[in-house]
């Protein structure tokens, strides 16, 4: 039996616990919520009680773990969260090591985006390809760049984030704080706040789209009901969706231009929304790119969900323990 990695996921609203094979398995996943009170010393806990499981239920394989992989919603420098935007607490704790102490396996950890970015390149959308831009379209806009099979880090180690490339400047808010970053137009949020926007603006009581937007709820985003109207042809949905294609050709076709990567992988419930329009996609990022580019240029769908993450640790483990 080969050895496997220990697998964590760790996001502002759920976190998983699971042994990957090498050859790309996901093996009993452990899934939890996190109760809006709770903050990361809890979720510590729960991951524990989750890892402590799984060594009872595959006591065999967890013997041959030789290393863990950590995915974390949000910046990491050093295999530590700087900054924990959703959950308080992340910073003042040392995951990796407490894990190294307790089941004396060494750990690494790095941006939940860039290890999605891994898990696809080794077994999802760009096996096979060198080199790869992968961006998530969810709550916000999440990236990781894979150049000549390896996940680029730069000089602090934050490097990938695509969304806050400026498309508008001067334009809306981001979260980051700046001005007309992609996240503020183009991340699974934005999209649905532009629709509402839209439909606002527009503000005919008999427009179907502004009338299925007010039926949803006070936490269902107006992304899905967006993507669904545009492929039923509705003038005002189609109009958001090229805008939207728009930005996001503008941003990508910086790391075409840059470092000359001809495939790009969006994911994200927003990312496979979009997902019809890709071919259309390709041609605008391809309408920026320098010629000598072009050749090859692809937009694909990620294609392993909320695994993506959790086999990415193989890649990562390997790229940063070696094991
Ligand atoms: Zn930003």
């Amino acid at each position: 039996m080969s050895n496997s990695i220990l697998s964590i996921d760790i996001g502002g609203t759920k976190t998983i616990v699971a042994l990957c094979s090498r050859d790309g398995q996901v093996i009993d996943p452990q899934r939890a919520g996190r109760p809006a009170d709770k903050d990361a010393f809890w979720i510590r806990e729960s991951l524990f009680e989750r890892i402590d499981r799984l060594r009872e239920i595959q006591p065999e394989k967890f013997s041959l773990i030789k290393s863990c992989g950590i995915g974390f919603g949000g910046p990491v420098q050093n295999n530590r969260p700087v900054l924990s935007m959703h959950v308080p607490g992340w910073e003042e704790i040392d995951l990796c090591r407490e894990i190294t102490d307790r089941y004396g396996i060494p750990a690494c950890m790095e941006n939940d985006c860039v290890t999605q970015a891994l898990g696809e390149h080794a077994f999802g959308a760009g096996k096979g390809r060198a080199s790869m831009t992968f961006g998530n379209l969810g709550t916000g806009f999440g990236g990781g760049v894979i150049l000549d099979n390896r996940a680029v880090a730069g000089d602090g180690g934050f490097a990938g984030h695509l969304g806050h490339i400026c498309v508008v400047p001067g334009g809306r808010l981001c979260p980051c704080g700046n001005y007309g970053c992609l996240e503020a137009y183009c991340s699974g949020t934005s999209i649905g706040k532009r629709a509402c926007e839209a439909v606002e603006i527009h503000g005919e009581i008999a427009d179907p789209l502004a009338d299925a937007i007010s039926k949803l709820g006070p936490d269902e985003g107006a992304g899905p009901v967006l993507f669904d109207f545009a492929k039923k042809g509705d003038p005002l949905a189609l109009e958001l969706v090229e805008e939207t294609l728009d930005y996001l050709a503008q941003a990508l076709s910086a790391t075409v231009n840059i470092l000359d990567i001809r495939l790009i992988v969006l994911g994200g419930g927003a990312g496979i929304g979009l997902s019809p329009w890709f071919d259309q996609l390709q041609k605008r990022i391809a309408g920026h790119s320098m010629p000598l580019c072009r050749e090859g240029l692809e937009v694909k769908v990620a294609e392993l969900g909320e695994h993506s993450l959790l086999l990415g640790t193989v890649p990562l483990c390997q790229e940063r323990l070696g094991s």
